[in-house]
């Protein structure tokens, strides 16, 4: 099984695209000629109807030059505002690369700079989702990186798989596939033992797995296999597969979702959030919900608490039960407004147009 024969089955999928593969052989510069060879390979997914969004790291690597850094520089003895700076050079160098690349084949791309608090921060989480998924909708492929001139951690190379499989968990998609140097995991280093067997697919990572990956190998632009098996583990418990491999084509790891895991995004929600406040709803909006749709400001009768949009709200029916627990569009001031209103009403009341929704579906965990 190949790449892209483990990701047939997936409609959404984060493809992560490692240093390794973005530089030619002086390590400086863009390989364009790859990046376009890849275009295509995301094209034909495309045309098979999936959702794909781009991870892409490389920006500290092709930065360096102007920062003067040497490329047998091993990236943990480079200060972090001389790797945010090149950075800073570095990452139009990508998103220029793909953006020729895509824009050749009728494709448009769009740059999304994260970091990691923010798909912790709630709102944050919020909007960047909001950001992604409307992009997604008009087939317009994100580019992601870390935004790491702000980045307030260490900058380490392997942060990117991590990104991967969070940006994976907010927009609800099926598969991560790693791109990188390696064409996934063996049972010893490849590089150093000519025994070494790949293993092609894993259920259960377990200890024996972890060991395998050994430690990170310092270079370029790899985080080592250990890294993506921790993202793998990250992964695969959150309900999401993740394929390690060099080219879509080739050889690779698959570790599968593990079936049991609770929807990613909701187990998030569930486990990361405390309501600030409270609405009541009355029992056409009970039936709504228990019939898996989402709250709409209709069938709000009460609220209480001061909570902003993006925060989490309990959800209560008329006897004071708590039934779910849910991510508010909008705020308690907004709400107060827009409660027991139709929906017409709610974007001529806010003067701004809004959601439909209160609590979107997909930000609701029922008890
Ligand atoms: N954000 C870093 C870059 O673009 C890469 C981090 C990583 O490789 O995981 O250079």
């Amino acid at each position: 099984m190949n790449a892209s024969d483990a990701i047939k089955n997936s409609k959404r999928v984060v493809i992560k695209i490692g240093s390794a593969l973005l530089t030619n052989e002086t390590r400086e510069e863009l390989n364009q000629g790859w990046i376009n060879a890849l275009a295509k390979d995301i094209q034909a997914l495309v045309q098979d109807d999936k959702e794909i969004i781009i991870v892409s790291s490389g920006a500290v690597a092709l930065g360096r030059k102007a920062l003067g850094i040497s490329a047998d520089i091993p990236p943990e003895d480079i200060r972090l505002e001389q790797k945010q700076a090149a950075s800073a050079v570095g990452q139009p160098h990508i998103f220029t690369g793909y953006y020729h690349a895509f824009e050749a084949l009728g494709i448009t791309v769009a740059q999304v700079l994260l970091t990691m608090g923010e798909t912790e921060s709630r709102r944050m989480h919020l909007n960047a989702r909001e950001t992604l998924n409307t992009l997604i909708d008009k087939n317009i492929i994100p580019v992601i990186n870390e935004n790491d001139t702000i980045s307030t951690g260490e900058l380490r190379f392997g942060d990117n798989d991590r990104l991967a499989v969070r940006v994976a968990q907010m927009i609800e998609a099926d598969t991560v596939l790693l791109l990188s140097s390696t064409e996934g995991l063996h049972t010893a280093d490849p590089n150093k033992n000519p025994d070494a067997e790949h293993i092609p697919l894993v259920e259960d990572i377990t200890d024996e797995h972890i060991k395998m990956a050994g430690d990170a190998l310092p270079g370029l632009s790899t985080g080592g296999m250990k890294s993506k098996i921790k993202a793998a583990q990250a992964a695969t418990r959150a309900g999401i597969s993740l394929i390690i491999a060099r080219e879509l084509e080739g050889k690779c790891t698959l570790f599968k979702a593990q079936e049991n895991a609770p929807n990613a995004r909701k187990r998030w929600i569930a486990t990361h959030m405390k309501p600030k406040g409270s609405v009541t709803i009355d029992d056409g909006a009970l039936k709504a919900l228990k019939d898996g749709k989402s709250l709409l400001p209709i069938g709000v009768k009460e609220i209480e608490g001061n909570f902003e949009r993006g925060d989490a709200v309990s959800i209560q029916t008329e006897d004071g039960k708590e039934i779910a627990l849910g991510l508010s569009a909008y705020s308690s001031k907004d709400t107060a407004m827009i409660m027991g209103q139709k929906k017409e009403w709610v974007h001529t009341l806010q003067g701004y147009l809004g959601r439909d929704e209160l609590i979107h579906r997909n930000d609701l965990v029922m008890f």
